[in-house]
């Protein structure tokens, strides 16, 4: 499955941040997932639980933000595109072949579990 293997990597890049700050479990876990990415938030959402056991994200909370496409129109500069579209400009129709954003898939932030500070 193609998002257990993101929700993998993504474990992995936030253990090696717990690590460089010391802190042994993380609380929740948000990640930036472009519209264009291939990845589906909701398969991610599914499959990080169980991805998630046994390491340092166990039990911390997943959110996704999802980055919606924008590519460069001829016409219009930057616009928001739609997926169901495609690469095209949802306006004038020109394809717009450079995507200036919505294929990331990166971790946006980390919230550490302090030892000292337990959920209230
Ligand atoms: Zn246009």
């Amino acid at each position: 499955m193609h998002e257990a293997s993101i929700a993998l990597s993504l474990i992995d890049v936030a253990s090696e941040v717990l690590a460089e700050h010391g802190v042994a479990r993380a609380r929740a876990l948000t990640v930036r997932v472009g519209a264009w990415s291939s990845v589906v938030p909701e398969a991610l959402l599914a499959a990080f639980p169980a991805c998630a056991q046994g390491t340092p994200l166990d039990g911390a909370h997943l959110s996704v933000i999802l980055v919606p496409g924008v590519g460069e129109c001829p016409n219009h500069g930057p616009v928001t595109l739609d997926v169901t579209r495609g690469l095209r400009c949802p306006h004038c129709g020109a394809p717009t072949p450079t995507l200036l954003q919505g294929d990331e898939l990166e971790l946006d932030e980390i919230e550490l579990l302090e030892p000292n500070r337990e959920d209230p």
